[in-house]
């Protein structure tokens, strides 16, 4: 697909709103030095002055069919650039999903709704507007359909009964584990297999340790209140025992855990849980872990790379249930290839039927570097089998199905490439949402994070700015340049000393 500008350039909006209808399609942009001769799908975005007004408008051409719609609005206030940027940016997408859907016949639930958090949004029209407005403006210039309003205002909800917890000294700990058994097929994580990375993980081990007792040192220096410790990954568990206990010794040393609201540890892949590393992650204080199944059938699991079968992943949850572990998150994905309406609604049901505290419904994205994904030489039929097909039922299907079982959604988030621009939606059965979940989405309070590939976000909690300080993403950076990394800290201090 070819898309251009005229007049703009919202590049980045208009590459969005093209995605909602075609998420695997390859898109270049019109005043790209090289571009594919007679394509057959091209969208042109227009914006111009029209007298006191400004011109918005949209044309396409998608296999043969041509459809083209303007429309003239008074220019949004340009007293704050960002927001006037913003303004402009749904104006043309108003324009361009008018037209697409057009062509295309997909109507997409979110409207033109792009942004990441959804429910962020609605938090902050029912601060202003109060919950009659918030919603009016959600399924009226935003176009979002009902249901997707209600979710958003359940979200919304929920999330402000954690906020309530969070003060202005709180913070949350990330503490990465950057490596896997082996690679899932859709994963674009940088994320390395534990058996290439054996040799890196002494070093990477001693490092973590070493930046754990760093960072807790400059927040006891700022009279910070650690609230939740989340050790993510990647998969924490592919690590051995030893390692997780002295990770876990480690922070025990350094932060007085006592207060702790939540302490979570990603048990993500169930071949790499056993008796041992549960024990562990036990006497530690770990109140919270996630075993995912992402599928309970055994040929989709083959089909995206997963070493273990559906009866693993109960076997292990079972067990993480006998040692006493009350509070167990599952991942599911809805649009794995190969997967239906069906085998997602039987996924579901059987997650259900295991009674785990939290289930987070994911949507497929796939990014740029997944093996699945078109972009990297997926072969054509690859691409077929990763389009959405059945998606949306499956997640009108979990809507439906969760809340019947006491299920209510607390938190969520959209990717950039998911499947149909749908959500990934955590649902919590009452009293057990992950408070760590809803402070990073969110932005609610600072997370310090450590480890490689992660990123710290600091939040200023009177005017909303945010501020990240990244770590080496690679294990064998963050070992090499530790010293260099151990100096980008200081970023902390400035900003919590302005
Ligand atoms: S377990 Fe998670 S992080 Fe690791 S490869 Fe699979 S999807 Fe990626």
């Amino acid at each position: 697909m070819i898309l251009s500008f005229e007049g703009h350039s919202f590049r980045y909006e208009c590459e969005k709103i093209c995605r909602i209808y075609f998420p695997t399609e390859k898109i270049v942009f019109g005043d790209a030095p090289s571009q594919p001769e007679n394509d057959p799908r091209r969208v042109k975005t227009c914006m111009e002055p029209q007298g006191e007004n400004l011109l918005f408008r949209c044309e396409a051409e998608i296999d043969g069919r041509f459809r083209g719609y303007g429309f003239a609005a008074a220019s949004p206030e340009p007293s704050d650039e960002a927001a006037y940027k913003a303004e402009c940016e749904k104006l043309l997408a108003k324009a361009m999903t008018r037209v697409l859907t057009d062509l295309t016949g997909i109507r997409p639930p979110w409207g033109i709704l792009t942004g990441v958090r959804p429910a962020k949004l609605m938090r902050r029209y029912l601060a202003q507007y109060g919950e009659a407005d918030a919603r009016r403006r959600f399924t009226g210039f935003l176009q979002v359909s009902p249901e997707k309003t209600e979710l958003a205002y359940q979200v919304a909800l929920a999330e402000n009964e954690c906020a309530a917890l969070s003060t202005e000294k709180s913070f949350s700990l990330y503490v990465s584990i950057p490596f896997c058994p082996t690679r899932c097929a859709y994963c674009s994580f940088v994320s390395h297999s534990i058996a290439q990375a054996k040799k890196l993980i002494p070093d990477y081990v001693k490092l973590l340790c070493r930046e754990i007792g760093q960072t807790a040192a400059i927040a006891r220096e700022l009279g910070l209140q650690l609230e939740t410790v989340y050790i993510g990954g990647g998969t924490p568990t592919s690590l051995d025992a030893e390692d997780l206990r002295q990770i876990t010794d480690a922070l025990h040393d350094a932060f007085d855990l006592r207060e702790l609201r939540e302490f979570t540890v990603e048990a993500g892949r169930p071949d790499t849980v056993d008796g041992e590393k549960l024990a562990t992650l036990k006497r530690a204080g770990v109140n919270r872990i996630s075993i995912n199944p992402q599928t309970f059938s055994d040929a989709v699991l083959e089909r995206i790379g997963r070493k273990h079968t559906a009866a693993e992943t109960v076997e292990k949850y079972q067990l993480a249930r006998r040692m006493g572990f009350d509070n167990i998150n599952m991942d599911l994905i809805a649009g794995l290839p190969g997967d239906t309406p069906e085998g997602f609604a039987a996924t579901l049901d059987r997650a259900i039927a295991l009674a785990p505290e939290n289930i987070t419904v994911h949507t497929l994205a796939l990014k740029r570097s997944s093996e699945l994904s078109s972009e990297n030489g997926a072969s054509s039929a690859g691409r077929q089998e990763a389009a959405p097909y059945g998606t949306p039922e499956m997640l009108a299907y979990a809507s439906n199905a969760l809340p019947t079982a006491g299920y209510a959604p607390y938190y969520m988030y959209r990717q950039s490439k998911s499947a149909g621009n749908l959500e990934n939606v955590g649902w919590t059965t009452p009293g057990h949402a992950c408070l760590y979940n809803v402070y990073m989405m969110e932005e609610l309070h600072s997370v310090l994070a450590v480890g490689g590939g992660a990123v710290t976000r600091l939040v200023d909690q009177q005017d909303g700015r945010i501020a990240r300080v990244y770590n080496f993403k690679y294990p064998y950076e963050y070992i090499g340049r530790f010293e260099e990394q151990s100096e980008r800290k200081d970023e902390i201090r400035t900003f919590y000393g302005r």
